[in-house]
């Protein structure tokens, strides 16, 4: 599996980051996860393959996290001489269809019926979708808005743990138990803590508790971004820790 943190930011807008946005290509799987503003240029400006997208999956229904849905949507319909005809699996909690309906509402029928399929999956925490080619992705529930989840990407004995938003939650450490990646958000300095994100402290404590081979962050609003996160978080956690850019690229090799 590959892993590309598109964009690396949060609603709190830099002249370095934008928004939420990772892409994960498992076989013949092209998985974008999240789409928050900015993400739809991202897959563009990366070289990413933004045309050939399989799925998208989205974490909650902030904007800084969904924005970019129906750009990416015009920009198939069209983006190209000849628009998109495969069919795209789109999927996020309870409530993703009614969203849905309602940018259907504000935009046009033209999102409707694009020109290919958009296949609605509703996922509730502890449930599994396969993707096709080997590929399952889960969800579990974790602490930020009501609807918000967490993510894993399975595929050939590997697996790539996305935490989405999330408050500070032992149940979300041990769901993450032993992934390849934990792509973990990353938020605010601890004088600014929230129940609803994470600390680069907690972060640590995460990463202690779940153990994975890689803690990768991302989700930086600025304030935090002024401290030294890797010492913060090493001085919880000893394994190996990379700060996100966007475009940043992760290989995970399969058994
Ligand atoms: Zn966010
Ligand atoms: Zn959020």
């Amino acid at each position: 599996m590959r892993l590309v943190t598109v964009r690396t930011g949060t609603v709190s807008l830099t002249s370095e980051r934008v928004c939420a946005g990772h892409y994960v290509e498992a076989g013949a799987v092209r998985l974008l996860l999240d789409c928050g503003s900015g993400i739809a240029h991202g897959l563009a400006r990366q070289g990413l393959p933004w045309r050939a997208l399989t799925h998208v999956a989205i974490t909650h229904f902030h904007t800084d996290h969904f924005a970019d849905f129906a750009t990416l949507a015009f920009a198939w319909r069209y983006g190209s001489l000849t628009g998109r005809t495969a069919p795209l699996v789109l999927v996020g909690p309870q409530g993703i269809g009614a969203l849905l309906d309602r940018l259907i509402a504000a935009f046009g029928d033209w999102l409707r019926d694009p020109g290919f399929t958009i296949d609605v999956r509703e996922i509730a925490p502890g449930d599994a979708i396969d993707l096709g080619d080997g590929t399952t992705l889960r969800a579990a529930k974790v602490p930020h808005t009501d609807e918000s989840v967490a993510y894993a990407v399975e595929r050939g004995g590997r697996r790539i743990v996305y935490t989405g938003d999330t408050g500070y939650d032992p149940m979300v450490a041990e769901w993450a138990r032993g992934a390849d990646v934990l792509l973990c958000e990353c938020s605010l300095p601890v004088e600014m803590a929230i129940p609803s994100h994470l600390t680069p402290e907690q972060c640590g404590a995460l990463a202690a508790a779940a153990l994975p081979k890689h803690l990768v962050l991302t989700h930086f609003y600025p304030p935090v971004e002024r401290l030294d996160i890797r010492a913060l978080v090493g001085a919880h956690y000893a394994g190996p820790v990379t700060l996100a850019a966007d475009g940043s690229t992760f290989e995970i090799e399969e058994d």
